[in-house]
């Protein structure tokens, strides 16, 4: 194809047509833009078998805010190649890309329809009894074989150079790092935690290990991130789980990923204070996702430390205590990562629909309030507190 444009439906067709062999002389070919996301098109072309396919193109401009904010429509390449690595990694749990094209900023995978988003289904209540085990599976591969200890110098060099990013990086810079501590226009806080939003503005401490975890997502590439892993790149059903949407991939702190992913799990787990009414249910569910949390670190931490002893090629970095520190390294980054995506989420420009849809405003006031305060106390206590059980507690104190 030629020059970059808009994909049409008929364009979008043309495309799956071309770069796959699913759709026969003889079947009819159909097409609709569905696209939920912030950023980019998103297009179903089913033929009339019942085969399907899915094209994402980039847009020069990120779609929520419109042509006002433009963005560039390399991340089609960066998504696209993040998760071709990560599918060689991590292949149950990785979405398949069949074809990029890098003038068109489209990528044409696999159809999940078999699959819902992980965040709506929280929402609702539901319950997948793999999803820690399974997700655990895919941060500990796609971390660990992208990482210093598994590929020579420079290989790892010529990849962190490859995925640098910067455009989507920045987004994560500003508004995870910078916006929910201070006065920003891009927030948006609900009146009800207006006083506790603006403490976030005046709390040197906690801005002080904010600037720590915001300096080493800027300077700490230790593994090829997934970049954006939260309930809403996830897509999961009764058996299986896998990620899309890698376009802020890059080389940074392993403990980002974890934590995003930990940080949503919690918002879903406060959120229900406020979207189930049952009592019972409610706690039902708390455990459910409880039981997760704990599960998705013991099984990640596992994992990654097991190829570090058996696989690690890098004859210094074989050393164990060095190897046991680097863990709780990780886990510490991953409680502040977590936290500040509490805050972030709660406070600034995008938000989670675990607490944006809670119908009464007060309940969702105090759901807000307790996502603040969880967030602040991991990113304060995230050296202090040594082991999940610990964290567990501050959480079951926390919230009385
Ligand atoms: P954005 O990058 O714009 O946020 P996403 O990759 O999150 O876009 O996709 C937006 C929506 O499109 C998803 O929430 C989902 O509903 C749908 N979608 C994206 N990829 C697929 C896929 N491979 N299979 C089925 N639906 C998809
Ligand atoms: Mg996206």
């Amino acid at each position: 194809m030629a020059e970059y444009r808009t994909f049409t439906n008929d364009d979008a067709m043309r495309f799956a047509d071309e770069h796959s062999g699913l759709f026969g002389d003889h079947s009819k070919l159909s097409c609709e833009e569905f696209g939920d996301g912030n950023l980019n098109l998103v297009f179903r072309v089913s033929n009339d078998k019942g085969s399907s396919l899915i094209v994402k193109q980039a847009l020069p401009y990120a779609r929520c805010v419109g042509e006002s904010w433009p963005l560039t429509i390399d991340r089609a390449r960066i998504e696209a190649e993040v998760l071709l690595k990560h599918r060689k990694l991590c292949p149950e749990h990785t979405v398949e890309v069949l074809h990029y094209d890098a003038e068109q900023a489209a990528i044409l995978m696999e159809d999940l329809k078999d699959y819902r988003i992980l965040r709506s289904e929280l929402i609702a209540a539901k319950q997948f009894p793999h999803l820690a085990e399974q997700l655990a599976s895919y941060m500990a591969n796609t971390l660990y074989y992208s990482s210093d200890f598994a590929l020579t110098g420079p290989n790892k060099k010529q990849q962190v150079g490859k995925f640098l990013n910067p455009e989507l990086c920045l987004i994560t810079e500003d508004l995870f790092f910078t916006d929910p501590y201070c006065n920003h226009e891009r927030n948006n806080i609900h009146s009800g935690i207006r006083a506790e939003a603006q403490q976030l503005w005046h709390d040197e401490v906690l801005q002080a290990e904010v600037a720590q975890l915001k300096a080493d997502f800027l300077s700490k590439p230790q593994a090829l991130l997934h970049g954006d892993l939260h309930s809403g790149s996830i897509f999961i059903n009764d058996d299986n789980c896998k990620v899309i949407d890698a376009e802020f991939g890059f080389y940074g702190p392993i403990g980002f990923d974890v934590g995003s992913l930990l940080g949503n799990l919690l918002l879903n787990y406060l959120g229900h204070f406020g979207l189930t009414a049952d009592a019972a249910a409610r706690e039902t569910q708390q455990q459910y996702l409880l039981a997760q949390i704990e599960t998705l670190w013991q099984q990640f931490s596992r994992q990654f430390s097991a190829l570090m002893s058996s696989e690690c090629r890098e004859p210094a970095l074989q050393n164990s205590l060095y190897q046991q520190r680097f863990m709780q390294q990780i886990w510490a980054d991953s409680l502040g990562y977590a936290g500040c995506e509490l805050i972030r989420r709660t406070v600034g420009l995008a938000h989670v629909a675990d607490l944006d849809t809670i119908g009464d405003s007060a309940v969702r006031g105090q759901c807000e309030a307790k996502a603040l305060k969880l967030g602040r106390e991991l990113i304060l206590q995230r050296h202090s507190l040594s082991s999940m059980a610990q964290m567990l507690t501050l959480l079951r104190y926390q919230q009385g």
